[in-house]
């Protein structure tokens, strides 16, 4: 059964064996599931209650469902530009970047089900190459500018961080980054060497943070907008 309200529709799904009514959001749609005898209103009521929980996680699971196909598209994000994708068989797989263009060569010894897969691999292993020139440049700017001694840049592959500072002061930076702005990259640079002053998230770390990067409040707000754009 189809219900709508003001901002969203849903679906209800009756069942012998619930006990209770239960609210699940999957892939940009919201689900009821009741147990068989529930009546509409008892329903409808439940749902105005958790209007607000319904209409976050709407937003999320659509945002998941809209990430950008970059291969279908052909126009692959680095930083501030858009590179377009030439797609190639050739004997080695490869990646060449020639006037602005990316042109990846697969193997013909990968499968043509494997093609896709490939060119992930390939691309994120070009991403990381990218990432390690320009963070380790970014570093080496902003150290002397916050005079702090950070030790080696390590690249990484995390779903759920964009980057680390460790006690013996290695700093890990996560290759996503670089299909962001770069000015929202850079923020995250000045965080992780902010971290080697106050190894903490204290009020003193985030001051120090906003006043080497005033743009602090905007790259984070940026990332907490983005942040499911960012992957292959
Ligand atoms: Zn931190």
């Amino acid at each position: 059964m189809k219900i709508d309200t003001e901002s969203f529709s849903y679906h209800v799904v009756f069942s012998a064996k619930r006990r209770s009514i239960a609210l699940q959001v999957r892939q940009g749609h919201l689900v009821v599931r009741a147990p068989l005898a529930t009546n509409l209103a008892d329903i409808k009521r439940v749902v105005a209650k958790q209007r607000l929980w319904v209409v976050k996680h709407l937003q999320q699971s659509k945002a998941l469902v809209n990430k950008p196909d970059y291969l279908e598209l052909g126009l692959l994000p680095l930083q501030n530009v858009k590179l377009p994708l030439i797609f190639k068989r050739m004997t080695k797989s490869s990646i060449i970047s020639v006037d602005g263009v990316l042109n990846i060569a697969v193997s013909n010894r990968v499968k043509p089900d494997r093609f896709n897969a490939k060119v992930i691999a390939l691309l994120q292993d070009w991403y990381k190459q990218q990432a390690f020139i320009w963070f380790s440049e970014r570093v080496n700017y902003w150290h002397k500018e916050m005079k702090v001694q950070p030790g080696q840049i390590v690249i990484g592959n995390w779903k759920t961080r964009w980057g680390y500072c460790k006690q013996n002061c290695e700093l890990g930076f996560n290759w996503r980054l670089m299909m962001a702005p770069d000015w929202v990259a850079d923020y995250v640079v000045v965080h992780e060497l902010a971290h080697l002053i106050h190894l903490n998230h204290s009020s003193d770390f985030w001051s120090l943070v906003s006043d080497y990067y005033p743009q602090m409040e905007e790259a984070k707000n940026w990332l907490k907008r983005y942040q499911h754009t960012l992957d292959l």
